[in-house]
């Protein structure tokens, strides 16, 4: 009995130590087995992008790209507790994947050639449109009104390359890190627009602070296929994501995030898009 017992023990230790083995690769972000390993999964999101990716004020996270990630997370073997968030600003997206800072990135984070060059995509999981946000009472209605405007955007952004390439090159663009200290510099008049998604701009227009202060033009300037981002050629977490996405759209989840999300902002969101079909 006793000697049955030492030699479960040193079997499951075996095992235990095996399994350690197994998952030793590099991945510094990726040390566990999901939920069976307990260890943790990195991943990177936005930290300032209400109905998106928000770090609230008791240090929690809300959003639809966190929702979409805790999703991910779990079809990826992962609990809610083992996740850990990590801030990727626009301009930082492609560092962060290429240094194995995180596993993935689910962060507003459009799919185009330029940026497929650095990293893969899984998805795309939402269709955008690029807007501009303005007070109440401004007379800026469409894309040229901006030239020789005071516009925000983000460094790093699709919105402002958009701007400087086609949309109004000939507007005074400032790039912030943000688009949190863009909203705040509309606030003050320190520009006249922000321009990015109308996805962010609608999550920003509804917070209770700037509640009836500004409005969104509707423009649909641009399409922005939000996709998943993971370090260039892990094609094997590309597949995983892009199965758990369809799971997460088939089983009503993707919805409920949509609806729970979206909702308060009163954003009008695209259907589902389908795995690999890219809006151009
Ligand atoms: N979706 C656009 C992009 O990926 C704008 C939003 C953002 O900066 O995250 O650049």
């Amino acid at each position: 009995m006793k000697l049955r017992k030492v030699t479960a023990v040193a079997a499951t230790a075996l095992v235990l130590s095996l399994a350690a083995t197994a998952c030793g690769s590099s991945d510094k972000n990726d040390s566990g087995s999901g939920s069976s390993g307990g260890g943790k999964i990195k991943v990177g999101i936005k930290f300032d992008q209400p109905g998106i990716g928000l770090k609230q004020p008791d240090g929690s996270f809300a959003g639809f790209d966190v929702d979409v990630a805790t999703y991910v997370a779990g079809q990826l073997g992962y609990k809610p507790a083992q996740i850990e968030w990590v801030e990727t600003k626009s301009a930082d997206r492609e560092n962060a994947l290429a240094r194995g800072d995180v596993k993935f990135i689910a962060a507003s984070y459009s799919i185009n050639d330029e940026r497929k060059q650095k990293v893969d995509f899984a998805g795309p999981y939402l269709l955008a449109h690029q807007d501009l946000l303005v007070k109440k009472d401004s007379t800026i209605a469409k894309g040229t009104d901006l030239n020789g405007k005071k516009l925000c955007s983000v460094t790093g952004s699709t919105s402002a390359q958009n701007i400087h390439d086609t949309i109004a090159p000939k507007a005074n663009l400032r790039e912030y890190s943000g688009y949190s200290e863009c909203i705040a510099g509309l606030q003050s008049g320190a520009v006249d627009a922000v321009t990015t998604d109308d996805s962010i701009l609608a999550g920003f227009a509804s917070q209770d602070k700037y509640k009836g202060q500004f409005k969104l033009a509707g423009l649909k300037l641009s399409n922005e296929n939000y996709g998943i981002g993971v370090k260039k050629g892990d094609s094997a977490t590309v597949t995983k994501i892009n199965t758990a996405l369809e799971k997460m759209v088939s089983s009503g989840a993707w919805q409920t995030a949509v609806t729970k999300n979206f909702g308060p902002a009163g954003y009008k969101n695209e259907p589902a898009p389908k795995i690999g079909n890219i809006v151009k």
